[in-house]
Parts: structure tokens; sequence; C-alpha cells
């Protein structure tokens, strides 16, 4: 790819960041809603134009805290989560009215490290978003703080908006910060200081750069920026930091606002595939039948009344693989039910899984965007 910027009208999902300090009007101790309102309206043009939009929203510690009056400084860790229950509410509820004025549904999502990263919990995560999606809602994310602690918790939600954006097989991340991008020196320490349109690849010289830019000590400076960029294109995932001290920053960078772009040479599809069938290792095997083979190969899901038998132990989440009757591989993939559920449904139709099991799951034992089909 050419080191052009690309077009954010060539996206169809893209993950919004949006930085507490954009947010939150510490002074006064509320939301800056204006604000918020105008760029909800940028994000509902976005909406309305078919693109998916996801919303990383931090803010919750920082409204919190000034709406109890805490002091300056650093908080205590019990006191940081506790803020954050108490701002979380006024988040949620200001996001869901400014998108409410749009006619666009909104749908809390709070999250940890552990539901991002350990499979089973990734695996509900990311259906319970796509499904949000497919709603046409737009999901506003946090970080779970209340519950989250030092340990696994992120040090920012730079870093959980990259992850939000590879789970969800998004194309774009938008970061809006108090930056308007990359500079190759410090801002202010010279003339040189340039700002870098675009990053085909983020190399040890750009992280040399956003080490150099300041604030590597602050959670959510430029040293955390690239971590998600990193994150980001390496799945498949274009980014692009852009500040958010203007209104409408995402209409600005259609306008051609300034900005820096970290271009991913992957796909995200591809790079998740690449994950599924090359990283993790599979817990246990489905044998499926000819029919579900051809199925497979057609390029639909899998199944339960394809499958003809279940071998190994593995839990929801888990990667499998796929053999056809003559046990040769088909492929792989992760499977929606535990290998004790999956032993009871299958060679059943899909309508049988709520009376067999007592809960209504999945249509399908694999579904396709989890599955990496071999070549026959
Ligand atoms: N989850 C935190 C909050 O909502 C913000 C974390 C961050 O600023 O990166 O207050």
């Amino acid at each position: 790819m050419s080191a052009t910027a690309p077009k954010l009208a060539s996206f169809r999902r893209i993950v919004v960041k949006i930085g507490s300090s954009l947010l939150v009007d510490a002074e006064a101790g509320r939301l800056r809603e204006g604000w918020l309102g105008a760029l909800a309206e940028d994000l509902a043009d976005l909406h309305r134009d078919s693109r998916d939009v996801l919303v990383v929203s931090s803010g919750a510690i920082a409204l919190g805290r000034s709406l109890l009056k805490l002091p300056r400084g650093v908080l205590k860790l019990e006191d940081s989560q506790a803020a954050a229950a108490v701002g979380q509410i006024g988040l949620a509820r200001t996001w869901a009215e400014a998108l409410s004025r749009h006619g666009i549904t909104t749908g809390q999502v709070l999250v940890t490290l552990g539901d991002t990263e350990e499979r089973r919990r990734y695996l509900n995560a990311r259906s319970t978003i796509a499904k949000l999606l497919e709603w046409r809602a737009i999901p506003v994310i946090n970080e779970n703080d209340t519950v989250a602690t030092n340990e696994i918790r992120y040090g920012d939600n730079d870093r959980l908006a990259a992850r939000v954006a590879t789970m969800t097989s998004a194309d774009l991340l938008v970061l809006l910060s108090d930056v308007d991008g990359l500079y190759d020196a410090p801002p202010g320490s010279g003339t040189s200081a340039r700002q870098v349109p675009v990053v085909p690849r983020i190399t040890p010289e750009i992280e040399a750069m956003a080490g150099s830019s300041g604030s590597e000590l602050s959670r959510g400076g430029m040293r955390t920026k690239i971590e998600a960029g990193k994150i980001a294109t390496h799945s498949g995932v274009h980014m692009v930091i852009t500040s958010g001290r203007i209104e409408h920053p995402l209409s600005r960078i259609a306008e051609g606002a300034r900005c820096t772009w970290f271009l991913t040479q992957a796909n995200p599809v591809t790079a998740r595939k690449a994950w599924i069938a090359g990283s993790l290792e599979p817990k246990g095997t489905l044998t499926i039948d000819a029919g579900a083979v051809s199925a497979l190969r057609r390029g639909t899901s899998l199944l339960p009344a394809g499958v003809i038998r279940v071998d190994g132990s593995f839990a929801r989440g888990d990667a499998v693989i796929i053999r056809g009757p003559d046990a040769v591989e088909i492929g792989r993939g992760l499977v929606a039910y535990d290998a004790e559920d999956a032993e009871k449904i299958r060679g059943k139709p899909s309508g049988e899984i709520l009376p067999i099991l007592g809960i209504a799951g999945r249509a399908e034992m694999v579904h396709r965007d989890d599955l990496v089909i071999r070549r026959a």
C-alpha cells in the first residue's frame, strides 16, 4: 500500500476511542455534553451510511471523582474503582441520550482484560457486541473498572480499544485525544518538530519518536497509542490519531484535519483466521459427515446436525480440529459448545438444542466467522 491517507468513508466497521480529558470538564464537574453531542452527530452520520460504529469511552473515573469532589492527585485503586462506579452511570446515560437524538440505540459493554484475552470470555464478549451491531445499536464500551484489579487492568483505554477493534474484526480504530498526531520530535522542543501524516509501518524509529514525545509517563500518552497501533495494525486494523479538541473531529478527518494514520498491511478477517489456524492449540476434534464437508467448503457454518463424533475435552471457545468422515482434516475453528454439550447435540437439528441442553444456545457448532477451511 502506498503511504497515502485512506478515506474515512472507505471503512465498514469503525471503533472510536475517546479520552477522559475530552469528555470531562473537571473544573465544572460534569461531562462536556455539547462536544459529545457534536461527536454523536458524526457517529450518527457514519451509522446512517451503513457503517458499524463502536465507541470506547473513557471518563468514568474522571467524572466520578469530580462528582464526588475527590481531592486532586493520584487515587488509590479502590477510590478509582468506586469513582468509576459513580461516573459510569452518568457517562453511559449521556451517550445513550446523545445517540437516541439520532434514533440510535446504545448498548453499554463493560469489559476487562480477561474478556479480550481469555478465549471463552472473548467469544462471549465478541458475540454480544456482534449482536448489538446486528441490531444496529452502537456499543459504548469501557473497562469494567470497578472489578478490574491492579494487575489485570489496562493502564489505558487505547489498548482496550485496539483489542476491541481486533476482537470485532473492525477495519479502523480512531483515537481521539488532545494530540493531533505523531511528531518526529517533541512538540515545542524547537523548530524541527514535524507532524507525521502517514506511518506505513511501526518501525523502531517510529517507536523512538513516541518515546520522545514527552508524556510517556502519563496514561494515554503517545507511547500507549503506539502500543495500540501495534496491536491494531498486526491484526489488519488501520489506526488514526487525531485531536478531539475541536468540534466534530470525525467529519474533520474527512475534511483533511491534521492526523496521523497508521496503516496495516493485513486484512482483519485474514488476520483473525491466521490466528485461529496458527496460534491456538486444538483441544479436540469434531468429525463431520460428507454433507457437512461440502457445506463447509461452500462457506457455511458447521451445524450440530453435521457432526458425527466428538473427541477431546474442550471448553466453549477453544480451538478444535474438524475432520471429514475419512479422518482427513478439513479445517479448524472455535467451537461454541463445551465437549459435553457438543456430544449431546451432535447429529441433532439446531431446533433441538433448547430441549436437549435446557438453554437456547447458538444454532452453529462452529460459526463460519470462527472457521478456517483448508484448501481441498
Ligand atoms: N476506564 C477509565 C475510565 O473510564 C479510563 C482509562 C483511560 O483513561 O485510559 O475512567
